[in-house]
């Protein structure tokens, strides 16, 4: 029977583990791997999935934000952490907790060199840009890079890396092999005017899933798919999502035709109806998109439609045709659908619907 009697979001342990040795399946016993945790560990709860994936041997950890970093350097993490975005105001900070800066750009390099005068070799990590034009220098910047790095014994070069923009998408291999020489070019250009190597890095979940034959290199970085996705039916069978967002039937209401339900009259009964309302609603994550018929909760193995609009902290769903009461368990994505099928039903990605689940969701690790 379900103990679940308020919404809740589950992350199982035993989930991490598996989707952490199939990614490590596809890899060399040498290359490093690096486990990306930013947005509260893609929506689940970063100290405790952090230091559990420390455990379980991940070489590098890689956030998005400096206080990201600093919540992991709090909970206990002390293996190394990439920041992939510190902004200049951050870099005292930055040094302060130990944290290893991404540095995408001539003004965030020298405003870094400043931030680090007192520091001997402060590990950094270069960002190139190879084709995705979000985050990087480039290849004709590398001789500015290393005049710079040559005159300054404050940093030295930890890894050198970049990010591709369609690695899940075959029909893009072109795209993406093309990042991959651009990358390889600048390495050379680089490693070639420095008297030590950094480690190389461009393969992020899919990456590994599709190039890492050809791209490992020294470290890859992998979140979505320690979360269990992997982008493609082919690999999400051996991923097992982390986490499942369950919740309760609050209210159970029996309906007239012609009867509206839900702000602005979001839903109108074609005939007699039984709906349930659930304490979950666009606050918590699960926005207006998915309203209007356009996703389902699952109660009792029967899946019922979202009706009308989502409001703020609740949202109503048909119970028609299946027999529940109130306080009964409702699923709204876990392993059946998962995250990434109830996300499609609105035209969006499991990164978007995971990381949007809000703090006020209580979280339940599962051992
Ligand atoms: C978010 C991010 C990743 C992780 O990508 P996944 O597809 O979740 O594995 C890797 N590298 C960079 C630079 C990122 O921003």
């Amino acid at each position: 029977m379900t103990n679940i009697q308020e919404t809740t979001l589950e992350i199982s342990l035993p989930a991490l583990t598996n989707n952490y040795k199939f990614l490590r399946s596809k890899l060399q016993e040498t290359t490093k791997l690096m486990a990306v945790v930013k947005a509260y560990a893609y929506g689940s709860e970063p100290a405790q999935v952090a230091s559990f994936l420390e455990n379980l041997g991940v070489d590098y950890f890689a956030v998005a934000y400096t206080d990201e970093g600093i919540t992991l350097r709090k909970a206990g993490v002390t293996k190394p952490i990439l920041v992939l975005h510190p902004l200049p105001v951050h870099f005292k900070k930055i040094i302060d907790y130990k944290l290893e800066p991404s540095i995408y750009s001539s003004y965030v390099l020298n405003a870094f060199l400043k931030a680090a005068e007192k520091e001997h070799e402060y590990p950094v990590h270069l960002k190139f840009n190879t084709g995705l034009n979000r985050l990087g220098f480039t290849l004709d910047e590398v001789d500015a890079i290393t005049d710079t790095l040559s005159e300054n014994k404050e940093l030295k070069i930890a890894s050198i890396f970049s990010h591709l923009g369609a690695s899940e998408d075959l029909s893009e291999k072109e795209f993406t092999l093309k990042q991959i020489h651009t990358f390889k070019k600048i390495a050379e250009k680089l490693l070639s005017k420095l008297t030590y190597k950094p480690m190389l890095h461009i393969l992020n979940t899919s990456g590994i899933l599709n190039y890492a034959a050809i791209a490992e290199f020294d470290m890859v970085r992998s979140g979505i798919g320690l979360y269990g996705f992997g982008n493609d039916v082919r690999f999400n069978k051996h991923l097992t999502p982390v986490i499942s967002l369950k919740s309760v039937i609050s209210q159970i209401h029996h309906i007239s035709a012609n009867e509206s339900i839900g702000y602005n009259k979001g839903h109108i009964a074609k005939t007699n109806m039984k709906t349930a309302t659930i304490p979950i609603g666009h606050a918590d994550g699960i926005g207006r998109q998915y309203g209007k018929g356009k996703a389902f909760l699952t109660v009792n193995g029967v899946k019922c439609p979202i009706i009308g609009n989502v409001c703020m902290d609740m949202l109503m769903i048909d119970v028609s045709n299946v027999d529940c009461n109130e306080g009964d368990e409702v699923l709204v994505f876990g392993e059946h659908p998962t995250a990434s099928e109830f996300a499609a039903t609105a035209g969006t990605i499991s990164y978007e619907l995971i990381t949007a689940i809000s703090q006020r969701v209580k979280r339940k690790i599962i051992l």
